[in-house]
Protein backbone atom coordinates (compact mmCIF):
# COMPACT_ATOMS: atom_id res chain seq x y z
CA UNK A 1 0.00 0.00 0.00
CA UNK A 2 1.21 3.60 -0.73
CA UNK A 3 2.34 5.66 1.62
CA UNK A 4 -0.48 8.07 0.72
CA UNK A 5 -3.06 5.29 0.94
CA UNK A 6 -1.93 4.29 3.94
CA UNK A 7 -1.68 7.82 6.34
CA UNK A 8 -5.90 7.96 4.68
CA UNK A 9 -6.53 4.99 6.49
CA UNK A 10 -5.01 5.86 9.77
CA UNK A 11 -6.51 9.12 9.77
CA UNK A 12 -10.03 7.90 8.74
CA UNK A 13 -9.69 5.40 11.65
CA UNK A 14 -8.96 8.35 13.95
CA UNK A 15 -11.44 10.48 12.96
CA UNK A 16 -14.10 7.60 13.28
CA UNK A 17 -12.89 6.38 16.75
CA UNK A 18 -13.26 10.38 17.61
CA UNK A 19 -16.13 10.65 16.64
CA UNK A 20 -17.88 7.42 18.32
CA UNK A 21 -16.27 8.40 21.18
CA UNK A 22 -18.33 12.04 21.02
CA UNK A 23 -15.44 13.91 20.65
CA UNK A 24 -16.22 15.65 17.54
CA UNK A 25 -19.84 16.09 16.45
CA UNK A 26 -21.08 17.66 13.24
CA UNK A 27 -18.14 19.02 10.46
CA UNK A 28 -16.13 20.89 13.40
CA UNK A 29 -12.63 20.37 14.65
CA UNK A 30 -9.92 18.71 12.46
CA UNK A 31 -6.97 16.67 12.34
CA UNK A 32 -3.66 15.84 9.85
CA UNK A 33 -1.01 13.84 9.13
CA UNK A 34 2.50 14.30 7.85
CA UNK A 35 3.54 12.13 4.67
CA UNK A 36 6.62 10.40 4.47
CA UNK A 37 6.90 9.92 0.62
CA UNK A 38 6.87 13.64 0.01
CA UNK A 39 6.93 17.37 2.18
CA UNK A 40 3.12 17.59 2.57
CA UNK A 41 0.49 16.53 5.21
CA UNK A 42 -3.01 15.55 4.44
CA UNK A 43 -5.83 16.52 6.39
CA UNK A 44 -9.52 16.27 6.28
CA UNK A 45 -11.33 19.21 4.38
CA UNK A 46 -13.47 21.31 5.45
CA UNK A 47 -17.60 20.49 5.69
CA UNK A 48 -16.77 16.93 5.79
CA UNK A 49 -17.37 15.19 9.59
CA UNK A 50 -15.04 13.01 10.94
CA UNK A 51 -17.59 10.30 10.22
CA UNK A 52 -17.34 10.89 6.39
CA UNK A 53 -13.77 10.98 5.67
CA UNK A 54 -13.12 8.99 2.80
CA UNK A 55 -10.22 8.51 0.85
CA UNK A 56 -12.39 10.51 -1.88
CA UNK A 57 -12.10 13.70 0.03
CA UNK A 58 -9.01 13.84 2.26
CA UNK A 59 -6.89 16.88 0.37
CA UNK A 60 -3.11 16.95 0.33
CA UNK A 61 -1.24 20.57 1.00
CA UNK A 62 2.48 21.12 0.32
CA UNK A 63 4.29 22.34 3.30
CA UNK A 64 4.45 25.92 1.39
CA UNK A 65 0.70 26.17 1.39
CA UNK A 66 -0.09 24.77 -2.08
CA UNK A 67 -3.00 22.81 -2.11
CA UNK A 68 -3.61 20.09 -4.73
CA UNK A 69 -6.46 20.17 -6.93
CA UNK A 70 -9.61 18.75 -5.00
CA UNK A 71 -13.55 19.86 -5.29
CA UNK A 72 -13.18 20.52 -1.62
CA UNK A 73 -12.52 23.75 0.48
CA UNK A 74 -9.36 24.11 2.49
CA UNK A 75 -9.98 23.43 6.51
CA UNK A 76 -10.13 26.96 7.99
CA UNK A 77 -7.79 25.33 10.59
CA UNK A 78 -5.46 24.33 7.69
CA UNK A 79 -2.76 27.26 8.77
CA UNK A 80 -2.52 26.34 12.25
CA UNK A 81 -1.55 23.10 11.34
CA UNK A 82 1.17 24.00 8.73
CA UNK A 83 2.33 26.14 11.36
CA UNK A 84 2.83 23.19 14.09
CA UNK A 85 4.51 20.76 11.58
CA UNK A 86 6.61 23.82 10.79
CA UNK A 87 7.27 24.51 14.05
CA UNK A 88 8.07 21.13 15.67
CA UNK A 89 10.16 17.98 13.43
CA UNK A 90 8.66 15.53 15.70
CA UNK A 91 5.03 16.60 15.35
CA UNK A 92 3.78 14.41 12.90
CA UNK A 93 -0.05 13.95 13.02
CA UNK A 94 -2.42 16.61 14.75
CA UNK A 95 -5.85 16.01 16.60
CA UNK A 96 -8.13 19.06 16.55
CA UNK A 97 -11.61 18.68 18.14
CA UNK A 98 -14.14 20.37 20.07
CA UNK A 99 -15.16 17.82 22.83
CA UNK A 100 -17.57 19.39 25.55
CA UNK A 101 -15.95 18.98 28.92
CA UNK A 102 -12.72 20.18 27.93
CA UNK A 103 -14.14 22.97 25.61
CA UNK A 104 -16.31 23.74 29.00
CA UNK A 105 -12.99 24.89 30.90
CA UNK A 106 -11.92 26.40 28.18
CA UNK A 107 -14.74 28.71 27.28
CA UNK A 108 -14.46 29.63 31.45
CA UNK A 109 -11.68 30.51 31.00
CA UNK A 110 -9.59 27.86 33.39
CA UNK A 111 -6.78 25.96 32.93
CA UNK A 112 -7.79 22.09 33.09
CA UNK A 113 -5.52 20.47 35.90
CA UNK A 114 -3.61 17.73 35.31
CA UNK A 115 -4.91 15.65 37.94
CA UNK A 116 -4.46 12.15 37.70
CA UNK A 117 -1.01 10.20 37.00
CA UNK A 118 -2.20 9.33 33.74
CA UNK A 119 -2.40 13.39 32.91
CA UNK A 120 1.09 14.19 34.49
CA UNK A 121 2.93 11.33 33.01
CA UNK A 122 1.21 11.91 29.08
CA UNK A 123 0.75 15.76 29.02
CA UNK A 124 1.88 17.39 32.41
CA UNK A 125 0.12 20.55 31.69
CA UNK A 126 -2.54 21.86 29.23
CA UNK A 127 -1.73 25.74 28.62
CA UNK A 128 -5.17 27.59 28.01
CA UNK A 129 -4.60 29.34 24.31
CA UNK A 130 -6.98 32.75 24.36
CA UNK A 131 -8.54 33.58 21.56
CA UNK A 132 -6.79 35.78 18.77
CA UNK A 133 -6.35 39.28 20.00
CA UNK A 134 -9.01 40.48 16.95
CA UNK A 135 -11.69 38.25 19.03
CA UNK A 136 -11.77 35.69 16.62
CA UNK A 137 -10.43 31.89 16.49
CA UNK A 138 -6.72 30.79 17.56
CA UNK A 139 -4.10 31.43 14.63
CA UNK A 140 -1.06 29.84 13.92
CA UNK A 141 0.23 33.07 15.68
CA UNK A 142 -1.62 32.22 18.90
CA UNK A 143 -1.00 28.25 18.46
CA UNK A 144 2.34 27.94 17.34
CA UNK A 145 4.78 29.79 20.32
CA UNK A 146 3.07 27.91 22.98
CA UNK A 147 3.95 24.52 21.01
CA UNK A 148 7.59 25.35 20.37
CA UNK A 149 8.11 24.27 23.60
CA UNK A 150 8.95 20.19 22.89
CA UNK A 151 7.49 19.52 26.54
CA UNK A 152 3.90 20.88 25.25
CA UNK A 153 1.75 17.82 23.64
CA UNK A 154 -1.35 19.10 24.27
CA UNK A 155 -3.40 22.41 24.78
CA UNK A 156 -6.80 24.15 25.14
CA UNK A 157 -8.31 27.06 22.79
CA UNK A 158 -10.64 29.45 24.24
CA UNK A 159 -14.14 28.70 23.70
CA UNK A 160 -13.09 26.79 21.04
CA UNK A 161 -11.54 23.47 21.83
CA UNK A 162 -8.38 20.90 21.98
CA UNK A 163 -5.27 20.13 20.08
CA UNK A 164 -3.38 16.44 20.81
CA UNK A 165 -0.05 16.39 18.90
CA UNK A 166 2.39 13.60 18.67
CA UNK A 167 4.46 11.28 16.34
CA UNK A 168 0.81 9.27 14.85
CA UNK A 169 -2.67 9.70 14.67
CA UNK A 170 -3.72 7.90 17.40
CA UNK A 171 -1.44 8.77 19.55
CA UNK A 172 -2.26 12.40 19.14
CA UNK A 173 -5.82 11.39 19.46
CA UNK A 174 -5.14 9.63 23.24
CA UNK A 175 -4.40 12.76 23.95
CA UNK A 176 -7.56 14.46 22.51
CA UNK A 177 -9.32 10.94 24.57
CA UNK A 178 -7.15 12.11 27.52
CA UNK A 179 -7.97 15.65 27.38
CA UNK A 180 -11.50 14.98 27.67
CA UNK A 181 -11.23 12.80 30.59
CA UNK A 182 -9.21 15.32 32.54
CA UNK A 183 -12.03 17.84 32.19
CA UNK A 184 -14.26 15.63 33.03
CA UNK A 185 -12.21 14.21 36.66
CA UNK A 186 -11.61 17.78 37.34
CA UNK A 187 -14.92 18.83 36.98
CA UNK A 188 -15.90 16.14 39.25
CA UNK A 189 -13.09 16.37 41.87
CA UNK A 190 -14.10 20.17 41.93
CA UNK A 191 -18.04 19.42 42.34
CA UNK A 192 -17.13 17.19 45.38
CA UNK A 193 -14.92 18.91 46.92
CA UNK A 194 -16.98 21.87 47.18
CA UNK A 195 -20.07 19.51 48.37
CA UNK A 196 -18.19 17.99 51.05
CA UNK A 197 -16.11 21.23 51.94
CA UNK A 198 -12.83 19.85 51.36
CA UNK A 199 -9.89 22.29 50.45
CA UNK A 200 -6.23 21.04 49.98
CA UNK A 201 -6.71 18.06 48.19
CA UNK A 202 -3.66 16.11 47.75
CA UNK A 203 -1.98 15.69 43.91
CA UNK A 204 0.41 13.50 42.44
CA UNK A 205 3.69 14.81 41.57
CA UNK A 206 4.64 12.02 39.36
CA UNK A 207 2.84 10.27 36.49
CA UNK A 208 4.53 6.97 37.57
CA UNK A 209 5.68 4.47 39.97
CA UNK A 210 9.00 4.63 38.76
CA UNK A 211 9.12 8.41 39.25
CA UNK A 212 7.92 8.58 42.40
CA UNK A 213 10.90 5.47 43.78
CA UNK A 214 13.47 7.44 41.83
CA UNK A 215 12.68 10.65 43.83
CA UNK A 216 12.87 8.49 46.72
CA UNK A 217 16.22 7.39 46.24
ZN1 LIG B 1 -11.92 24.12 15.79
Amino acid sequence: MSDIDEKKDALIATARRCFDLRLQTNAGGNLSVRLESQDAILIKPSGVGFNECSRDNLQIVHMDGRIEPSPHKPSKDLGFHLGLYRTRKDIRAIVHCHSPWATGYASAGVEIPCLTVQSIEKIGRLPLIPLSPKGGPQTEHEISPVFSDPGIVAAVLANHGTIGVGPSLMSAQYLAEIIEETAHVAYLRDVLAAVHGKHGIGLPRFGTAEGANADMA
